[in-house]
């Protein structure tokens, strides 16, 4: 039997973490962050300077890190990666003949998005990229022009399942959403 890869898409403020911290209190999944792992690294790294920023890792960099973290023993959460159009291409390539793939979008609108990042400013859990406004414009208009375009090849991708959540509710109200589709 394939494993399970649970695809999390969806702009900043979507809840891709939260919804993947609770997924893994109900099934054994590896949650691989690619935002998180990133963030381990260096400060004075060029990729974390390519974060401080707001802008793009390079996809070159994405494939050595999923390839060494994908294990296909496992169930598995991703996170943050894919979020552009070859990225997309590259995991249903290399990966759908091995796990079953399910993405689940967070669909959320750009004010809501906007909305949380400042919460999470304000209740002090954010992180220095979210401080950073011109930094948060940007990771914004980079979600719009090249993740969507991603996430609308998945939505048609031949023997990926694709599920569209609507990601104003509460954690509640979207774990309910997902439980229905899973
Ligand atoms: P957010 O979704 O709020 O932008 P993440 O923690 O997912 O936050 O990512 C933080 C940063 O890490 C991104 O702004 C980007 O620089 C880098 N990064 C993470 N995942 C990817 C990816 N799949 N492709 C390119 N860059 C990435």
């Amino acid at each position: 039997m394939k494993h399970t890869m649970i695809v999390m898409m969806g702009g900043q403020g979507a809840g891709k973490g939260s919804v993947a911290n609770i997924m893994k209190t109900e099934h054994e999944y590896k949650h691989i962050e690619s935002g998180a792992l990133f963030r381990a690294l260096p400060a004075d790294s060029e990729i974390a300077q390519i974060m401080a920023r707001g802008e793009l890792v390079p996809d070159s960099e994405l494939f050595k890190l999923m390839e060494s973290e994908i294990d296909p023993n496992a169930d598995i959460i991703l996170d943050g990666f894919p979020r552009t159009l070859p990225q997309a291409q590259w995991l249903v390539e290399k990966y759908a003949d091995q796990f079953d793939i399910h993405v689940l979008y967070l669909d959320l609108s750009e004010e809501l998005m906007l909305f949380r990042i400042n919460k999470r400013i304000r209740e002090g859990g954010g992180r220095s990229d979210d401080a950073d406004h011109a930094a948060v414009r940007r990771r914004l208009d980079t979600f719009w022009k090249v993740t969507v375009p991603a996430i609308e090849w998945l939505k048609t991708a031949p023997g990926i399942k694709f599920s569209d959540i609507d990601a104003s509710q509460d954690l509640d109200g979207n774990m309910a959403q997902i439980h229905a589709v899973l």
